[in-house]
């Protein structure tokens, strides 16, 4: 057995199929140094290029420890786009097919509360949304976010550019203290690492300098 082989992680084979059917045969660089202190409930900050596939390591990461019978919103994602909120939230359904009954939510601006109000009145288990309107709804009661395991900060460098940071102090005030918390950029200036120290306890800290 490779290392890079994803049945080399104590994942479930369920979701080790899937990768498989997914066309994914081999870890990336970035999964294979994450997926180990990810599944062993570490927090993470993870620096690596675009595209090299960050998001199937904190995907793989929360789904692991969902529990698809308990209706309560157990993984958050902050992106800062509503396009990456999208892309994040289609990725996280793919890598969960093999899940019954998984409800991945997505809550961004320019699309009406009502209809993300009821999405999370049926229950969702992953929600995945941008700092603005997660604001907004933790300001008006309509989110619950006490249940929260796992916190993933994708592209933090980026939301942290567009001057989220207040939303976002705000957001992981909503959360449990006790709960994983896994950051993903691009890059990490000194800014975002002082800024972002508040949000993680002990990281480990994982860096792949090219993509391949
Ligand atoms: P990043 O967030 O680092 O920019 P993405 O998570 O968007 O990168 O992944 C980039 C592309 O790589 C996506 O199309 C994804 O489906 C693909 N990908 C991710 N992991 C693997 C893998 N282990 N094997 C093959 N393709 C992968
Ligand atoms: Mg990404």
């Amino acid at each position: 057995m490779n290392k890079t082989d994803f049945s080399s992680l104590p994942l479930s084979p369920a979701l080790v199929d899937n990768l498989a059917s997914l066309g994914y045969s081999r870890m990336t660089p970035i999964q294979a140094q994450s997926l180990p202190v990810i599944l062993n409930r570490q927090d993470l900050i993870a620096q690596a290029k675009t595209g090299s596939g960050k998001t199937a390591a904190f995907g793989l990461g929360l789904l692991d420890k969902i529990n698809p019978r308990w209706f309560a919103v157990q993984a958050l994602v902050l992106c800062p786009t509503r396009e990456l909120a999208d892309q994040v939230a289609k990725e996280i359904r793919r890598l969960a097919r093999c899940i019954d009954n998984i409800k991945v939510v997505t809550l961004c601006g320019g699309t009406p509360m009502g209809p993300q109000i009821g999405s999370l009145e049926h229950g969702a288990h992953v929600v995945v949304g941008t700092p603005g309107r997660l604001h907004d709804h933790l300001s008006r009661n309509t989110l619950d976010l006490s249940t929260v395991e796992t916190l993933v900060l994708d592209e933090a460098d980026r939301m942290v550019d567009m001057g989220f940071y207040e939303e976002i102090v705000g957001i992981v005030a909503a959360c449990p203290r006790k709960r994983q918390t896994l950051l993903f950029s691009a890059t990490y200036p000194d800014n975002i690492r002082k800024q972002s120290a508040r949000f993680l306890k002990n990281p480990v800290e994982v860096k792949v300098e090219s993509l391949h």
